[in-house]
């Protein structure tokens, strides 16, 4: 005879039995759809805004992954093998473009949804027709074209936007004005600066007279194309990035002087690599990032100047892409340095929460620093 306790039991069994079976179904059902390629919803929802500080050793390319998952990079770094001026090579040994896929893939992109070049120089844009060879580019967003005398300062400048141009021509084209926003989803992008006009109203809560303006600023070092680099304020929640490229001189001097037009940022990549053009202490004064990031090379940007600025405001931590060689410069820890010489090609990387905090993440050493 069997007892009613031992018929129950056996009843639970079945039913434990039976949502194992299902349970192992799903899994099997999601896997197979992994290994089909079909699209796969996340198991995880993104919260995370990512951003890849990726070091192309005195160039510029900044991978931004959206939490809805949308793509936008700023550069794509020097081409070829990392000269100025050489032509565009085959993508395989393309180094910087290289470098961009990696992020690219590390991040799950199958493609680069934006692409922003700030300004039409080799170490900036020179890679980009490098990238388009191996990973599809949907949108382009620039300042328009050069001007005349942008050839006169900088040889090949021309022919590397006439190269761009017929690439942009295969996808979206937008030539934002400052106060325009971009188009990407999950993220609040506004124009600061670009092609040399700036913001004429302040950002939300900004607009406050900078008492730490003097003078007219720092002159910028290269007056053509730099000045005119399209600069933009990254908000997510209350965590946001200011980048602006190579812009300095007097648009760069007008974004904080005498008005404050964009107020804090949790982030700045500091302006033109941490050249000494970027050093003016009103716009740090202004802007007060708790994080500084410097894309320097082993020789390029990362002037004393700069760091002597930043030196001054204890609450700004600067991390940098490479080591200096420059004279006088003290680096940062090598914790804070991405690499330390050309033998690695890490990231710095950051992960920013809706709250505001964030993770800064050395890709080379796995450091971590959280900012709250
Ligand atoms: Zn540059």
């Amino acid at each position: 005879m069997v007892r009613k306790s031992d018929a129950r039991r056996r009843d639970t069994r079945m039913h434990h039995v039976k949502r194992l079976a299902s349970v192992v179904l799903a899994v099997a059902v999601l896997a197979a759809r992994l290994l089909a390629g079909a699209p796969s919803v996340a198991l995880v929802a993104a919260t995370t805004l990512d951003l890849y500080f990726i070091d192309v050793e005195g160039g510029q390319a900044t991978l931004i992954v959206t939490p809805a998952g949308a793509s936008f990079l700023i550069d794509a770094g020097f081409p070829s093998d990392g000269t100025f001026n050489s032509k565009s090579g085959a993508p395989a040994q393309a180094r910087d473009a290289q470098r961009v896929l990696a992020a690219a893939h590390d991040a799950g992109l199958r493609q680069i949804d934006h692409l922003m070049v700030t300004h039409y120089h080799a170490d900036h844009m020179g890679g980009v027709m490098e990238l388009a060879q191996l990973i599809p580019i949907r949108s382009f967003i620039d300042h328009g074209a050069p001007s005349a005398d942008a050839e006169v300062a900088v040889p090949g400048t021309q022919a590397l936007y006439e190269a761009y141009v017929a690439l942009r021509a295969k996808g979206k084209h937008i030539e934002p004005k400052p106060g325009d926003r971009l188009p990407i989803k999950g993220v609040d992008v506004v124009i600061l600066a670009s092609g040399g006009a700036v913001l004429t109203k302040p950002l939300a809560g900004a607009g406050s007279p900078n008492p730490s303006c003097s003078g007219e600023g720092v002159p910028a070092q290269e007056k053509t194309e730099n000045p005119r680099s399209t600069a933009v304020h990254v908000r997510y929640g209350k965590f946001s990035l200011l980048d602006v490229g190579d812009l300095t001189g007097p648009p760069l001097f007008a974004l904080t002087c005498p008005t404050d037009l964009i107020g804090a940022a949790s982030v700045y990549l500091v302006a033109h690599h941490g050249g000494a053009d970027g050093s003016d202490p009103s716009l740090f004064a202004a802007v007060k990032p708790r994080v500084a990031i410097m894309n320097n090379g082993p020789r390029k940007g990362a002037q004393a100047r700069t760091f002597a600025t930043i030196a001054q405001m204890p609450t700004i931590d600067i991390w940098q892409l490479h080591r200096s060689l420059n004279a006088g410069v003290e680096n940062m820890p090598d914790d804070r340095i991405a690499n330390l010489d050309e033998s690695t090609n890490a990231w710095i990387k950051v992960s920013a929460s809706r709250d505001g905090s964030f993770t800064v993440t050395n890709g080379r050493t796995g450091f971590k620093k959280v900012y709250q």
